[in-house]
């Protein structure tokens, strides 16, 4: 098998099918012991370039079958799964994620590998009724989906694996081929997702990976040969690729400050350790990660009494160690500045239930209460293991509070009441509203993404798919 990884740890671009080195090359640091493991070639506007005229000339030269694809794809799970041990351990290196975070991470990249893969036999339009119109008689119309062109993949550290899987693997499924930058915090995996690829018999040119920061990001939204970009980052950033974008399409998926209502008739037993679990996964680095807690106030006291117990309860530190549950943020200056928003917090009147203690990058599990709009903890994304919990009194204003953010990606709602799921269901203005359930609820075939600063478009192979196809209409008149 051909190998993306050069000389051992150098990692290089993947252009064309061939490994291309550059003089310069930037460290991957492991997030935990600080110790450089690999040391990645770092692109010039020239290898981009190269990378997307590789991409359109592969294009150009003629598409994969469909069930080719398929195959191409649901194989390259089965090269993935063979490797999962290795894989698993750079994960953890590259991103500092716990163990059972990167194992999770890991097999819902292989359902996302599957499902692109049969999905890739399902791309169809619709027969047009044009007789319907006066006159037509004897025509007939079909649309057909073509795929959109090359697409520009551009990926955050907080998925390196699935996220890349999500954006790689729909736009192969549609017949497009593609230009990668994965982040440079995590570019491993990436390299590994691109190996098992080529080892399952994707021809060289389809998948091209070139490495670098924001600064190799931009000259793939300055080549105007990309036709699509595909996002997942800050909104800040989103909004810089958007602009530089124009006329072509996009999907985003951007911030959000995730919030979950817990009334007073809900089940706290199951409630609880979903609202745990989802606050502090991968170090409270998830787009939908639990950063507002609403609690109807009948229930404040007893749930936040057993949610702070549950959280004292939670072991931290060393991501390699089995029974690790909340390990280093992404780097020391990310988990200084969530204790800094903390801190301000405490300043201002909150009180700090437990956690708010650091050690270099590892943050504790914080939770917060007596926090108000004005604090940076509850108005802005904290991307962190914190949590703030708030009591409510009327529904309506729970809900009031969830939509008073300029995000909205995703909600969650415990309740038993189902005119209270309905009411939710109809008015909480997210992407993805999950009843009984927290805002962090994903399969990978769901539709993902988000409405306002969140975002558009929608991941899930599927809906990614319809994303990155454009619909043709062919008319057949008699002559
Ligand atoms: P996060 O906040 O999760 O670190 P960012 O939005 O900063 O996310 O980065 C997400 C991805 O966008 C990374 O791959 C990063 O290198 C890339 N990126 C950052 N700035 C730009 C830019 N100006 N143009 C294109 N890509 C960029």
């Amino acid at each position: 098998m051909q190998s993306v990884m050069g000389r051992s740890p150098d990692v290089d671009h993947l252009i064309g099918g061939e490994c291309v080195a550059t003089g310069a090359r930037f460290d991957v640091k492991d997030k935990f012991t600080g110790e450089t493991v690999a040391r990645v070639a770092l692109a010039e506007r020239e290898h981009v370039d190269r990378a997307v005229d590789a991409a359109a000339e592969t294009m150009r030269r003629g598409g994969i079958e469909p069930y080719r694809r398929s195959e191409i794809l649901k194989d390259a799970a089965d090269c993935l799964a063979r490797r999962k041990s290795e894989i698993v351990e750079i994960m953890i290196a590259e991103t500092g994620f716990t163990r059972a975070d990167c194992q999770g991470e890991f097999t819902r990249t292989l359902e996302t590998l599957r499902l692109s893969g049969e999905e890739a036999k399902r791309i169809c339009g619709e027969v047009v009724p044009l007789d319907g119109a006066p006159g037509q008689g004897g025509r007939l119309g079909m649309t057909v989906r073509v795929p959109v062109g090359v697409v520009a993949a551009i990926t955050p550290f907080n998925s390196p694996l699935n996220t890349v899987a999500h954006k790689v693997a729909p736009a192969l499924a549609a017949g497009n081929a593609v230009v990668l930058k994965p982040a440079e915090q995590t570019p491993l995996c990436s390299v590994k997702l691109a190996e098992a690829l080529m080892e399952a018999g994707l021809p060289a040119g389809w998948l091209n990976v070139v490495h670098g920061a924001g600064q190799v990001g931009s000259y793939l939204t300055d080549n105007q040969k990309v036709r699509y970009y595909t996002f997942t980052g800050s909104t800040e950033v989103g909004t810089i690729i958007q602009r530089a974008a124009g006329l072509r399409r996009t999907q985003m998926e951007l911030g959000n400050i995730s919030g979950t209502i817990i009334c007073e008739d809900a089940n706290i037993a199951v409630a609880i350790p979903r609202c745990i679990t989802t606050s502090f996964r991968k170090a409270g680095e998830v787009c939908t990660s639990l950063q507002r807690i609403y609690v109807q106030r009948a229930l404040y006291d007893q749930f936040l009494e057993l949610f702070v117990q549950g959280t004292v309860a939670l072991r931290v530190g060393d991501p390699r160690a089995e029974d690790t549950e909340v390990g280093p943020m992404i780097s020391e200056e990310e988990a200084v500045r969530a204790e800094s928003w903390v801190a301000e917090a405490r300043q201002e009147g909150a009180a700090v239930l437990t956690g708010g203690k650091r050690v270099n990058s590892v943050l504790w599990p914080t939770v917060l209460t007596n926090v108000t709009k004005r604090m940076k903890v509850l108005n802005q994304e904290i991307f962190a293991p914190v949590v703030c919990v708030l009591p409510y009194d009327r529904f309506e204003d729970a809900i009031d509070a969830i939509n008073d953010t300029p995000y909205g990606l995703s909600a969650g709602l415990f309740t038993s009441d189902l005119s209270k799921a309905l009411l939710a269901a109809r008015t909480v203005d997210t992407g993805g509203v999950h009843v009984n359930h927290t805002s962090s609820c994903r399969q990978d075939l769901m539709p993902y993404g988000g409405m306002k600063n969140s975002g558009f478009g929608r991941e899930g192979p599927r809906y990614a798919i319809r994303d990155m196809t454009d619909e043709k209409l062919v008319t057949f008149t008699p002559a």
